[in-house]
């Protein structure tokens, strides 16, 4: 039965609500399929406005390899801003998509692809949008199967009563999987139901069906067992590996935000995965071993993304750019490539080292020198040590001093606080690092009018890395010891220096929030419930966020079970405790992160598996995968100026 757009009820709605562009749809390389010419149908969610949803690689991927298979339909979704979301409760319009505007309920699918779990509440204000149950258990045959994906899916329990499946790592191969498993289900005429559906979805050993499996509790709050209820799914899920980057070069087609958006640039991913070992990046470990798109792949994903797209500006993305093995390659024959065109290349440029300055160098060599960012993360060099960040101070001024040598005038550094074994002192040497670059600046760049802006983020514990065990600092002390650096860069001996310092950050609590959502077990999903019902919308935006909506909830749904926000946030865990994603297999041997963890506490580095002999960590045995980088000694041929004299341009992006 075909399904009609919502658009005649929206539109009238639209000229009351703020940015009303972000609804409409049709954007550049965007797809609307004919609904009744396929058979299975997907909506993919970024749960969050379309300025920060769009540019999403993930969902951009997902969305043109579905739409690539003849008889299925992807369409996408995003997180309605509360004064529209007032609207169409008063006027029933239901959650919609901004490709064909059809209503979310009609879809089979709902995959949802949460890069951080404070996405949560807005996941749940769309299925109520939608009409869809907020509780799986709830749901009929009538109903999309709900699949959450994304880096919060390898520990899906906070959320797992409100989804009915979740995959793990990444999806390219894994929704064409799940696409076949829903046609033939249809073609035999749903046998089973939904209840079958799941079934066949979850004996394939890489799809999470939640309520298959069963929690147990001690008395003291700890949980005793997990485990599968039912035969035919297994007891650990396996988190799926896309191996051959070339073979998948998406997007093809970038899609072209109409509104503004966090990213107006295409991107592409020049490697997955990253075996540097930095203890508290849950990114880094959950994607391991690292894949390398060739040289070719990356120069004509990039030929053709500009071709589709028109944008001016190429970002080459991964967890730690520089690290490709024939990065220096890449960005020499890139810029060659378009010396004298209106493209600008950009790397984000994270690893403190003079070669990242040449690379810098090298992208910019077709238009401004702004500002290069550096992340040493931790301000002295034994909570380095402790995170495995393995870069000293001295590397830092060198790499700097170079930098604003060549003309480069700000240098940002980033920062965490609340780590591990933290101490004030350990924060505090933020600020002497931060004079100290000033002071480097000005003597390589004989100038005064340079710039160093330290930005700081609160450190969350997250699954499946080394600190999975660690207590989360509370936000009293993260705020304390903010208070104490912002006066240490303010400090009146120094004031010439900290003028020329800035310094961002936000207060701990938001952090303490994501703390209980990645680390919480099912327990913690009527917490997210009652925070939605109580106006929880937007989390990540500190204008909407709200401590106290949250610690209010906490504590009436924790509390009669025995359990507490702080329980678990602030409690170190310890090595036989059962933790609430031990069923669902990162590839990680846990073994492995603890011995890690205990290195963290006795200040001791460990290596790149790329450079030194594999360490067992468990992931190229458990996933049957292997490193895969080069040198390949390949070169990006042909190398034919692109756009030179007609530069391609979205009129999108020109409109004033
Ligand atoms: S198994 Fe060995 S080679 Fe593979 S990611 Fe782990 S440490 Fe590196």
């Amino acid at each position: 039965m075909s399904v009609q757009s919502v658009f005649p009820q929206l539109e009238p709605l639209l000229p009351r609500v703020s940015k009303p562009v972000q609804y409409v749809g049709g954007e550049l390389n965007a797809t609307v399929k004919e609904w009744d010419s396929t058979t299975v149908r997907w909506a993919l969610m970024y749960p969050d406005a379309y300025e920060v949803g769009l540019p999403n690689q993930g969902v951009m991927i997902l969305y043109e390899v579905l739409n690539e298979i003849a008889d299925v339909l992807a369409e996408r979704t995003y997180a309605v801003w509360p004064d529209l979301e007032k609207l169409m409760r008063e006027h029933g319009v239901p959650q919609f998509t901004v490709d064909g505007h059809r209503p979310l309920g009609a879809f089979d699918m709902l995959g949802v692809s949460f890069s951080t779990e404070l996405g949560y509440t807005n996941m749940l204000t769309a299925l109520d949008l939608a009409g869809i149950p907020l509780l799986a258990a709830d749901r009929t045959e009538d109903h999309p199967v709900v699949l959450a994906g994304g880096h919060s899916a390898f520990n899906p329990e906070p959320i797992a009563d409100y989804i009915d499946a979740a995959v793990l790592g990444d999806g390219e191969e894994a929704v064409i999987e799940i696409s076949d498993i829903i046609r033939a289900w249809k073609a035999e005429g749903r046998p089973g139901g939904r209840d079958e559906l799941l079934t066949r979805m979850a004996e394939t050993g890489g799809v999470y069906v939640p309520r298959f499996y069963d929690f147990t509790y001690r008395p003291d709050g700890h949980i005793d067992t997990v485990g599968p209820n039912r035969p035919r799914v297994p007891e650990t899920i396996a988190k799926r590996t896309t191996m051959d980057l070339d073979a998948w070069p998406y997007p093809k087609k970038p899609l072209v935000p109409l509104a503004e958006s966090v990213h107006e640039r295409m991107s592409v991913e020049i490697f997955r995965g990253c075996t540097r070992g930095c203890r508290f990046c849950q990114a880094g470990m959950i994607t391991r071993p690292v894949r390398e798109r060739s040289i070719e792949g990356i120069g004509a994903m990039i030929q053709t993304g500009l071709a589709a797209s028109g944008f001016e500006e190429v970002g080459l993305l991964s967890l730690s750019s520089a690290d490709h093995s024939e990065i220096g390659e890449i960005t020499k024959q890139l810029a060659d490539r378009y010396e004298g065109t209106n493209t600008g290349l950009s790397l984000p440029s994270t690893r403190v080292d003079a070669f990242n300055i040449d690379l810098a160098n090298e992208l910019s060599r077709n238009g401004r020198r702004s500002g290069l960012t550096f992340a040493p993360e931790g301000g002295s060099e034994r909570i380095r040590k402790v995170i495995n960040k393995m870069v000293s101070e001295e590397d830092l001024i060198k790499t700097v001093s170079a930098a604003y040598a060549q003309g480069w005038r700000q240098v940002k550094l980033y920062f965490m606080c609340g780590l591990p074994t933290e101490t004030d002192d350990d924060v505090l040497q933020i600020a002497e690092m931060a004079k100290n670059v000033i002071r480097a600046g000005r003597v390589a760049s004989g100038r005064k009018d340079i710039r160093c802006t330290i930005s700081i983020g609160g450190f969350v514990p997250k699954p499946h890395t080394p600190f999975q065990w660690a207590a989360q600092c509370d936000p009293d002390t993260i705020d304390s010891r903010l208070r104490k650096l912002r006066e240490a860069v303010n400090s009146d001996r120094d004031r010439s220096l900290g003028r020329n310092i800035g310094m961002r950050y936000h207060d701990g609590k938001p952090s303490i929030i994501e703390g209980l959502l990645s680390r919480g077990d099912r327990r913690v999903g009527r917490v997210i419930e009652a925070v939605w019902r109580a106006g929880g919308r937007f989390d990540g935006w500190s204008e909407h966020f709200s401590y106290e909506r949250w610690t209010t909830a906490a504590s009436a749904v924790l509390e009669p079970l025995g359990v507490s926000l702080d329980w678990f946030t602030t409690r170190e865990r310890t090595e036989e405790e059962v933790l609430p994603w031990d069923h669902l297999d990162s590839g990680l041997e846990k073994n492995w992160l603890w011995d890690d963890w205990q290195d963290a506490l006795d200040e001791r580095e460990q290596d790149d598996c790329r450079w030194t002999p594999c360490f067992d960590c468990g992931v190229c045995p458990a996933m049957g995968t292997d490193i895969e980088i080069g040198p390949t000694g390949r070169k990006l041929l042909p190398i034919s100026p692109v756009g030179v004299g007609s530069p391609v341009r979205n009129p999108a992006l020109s409109a004033p």
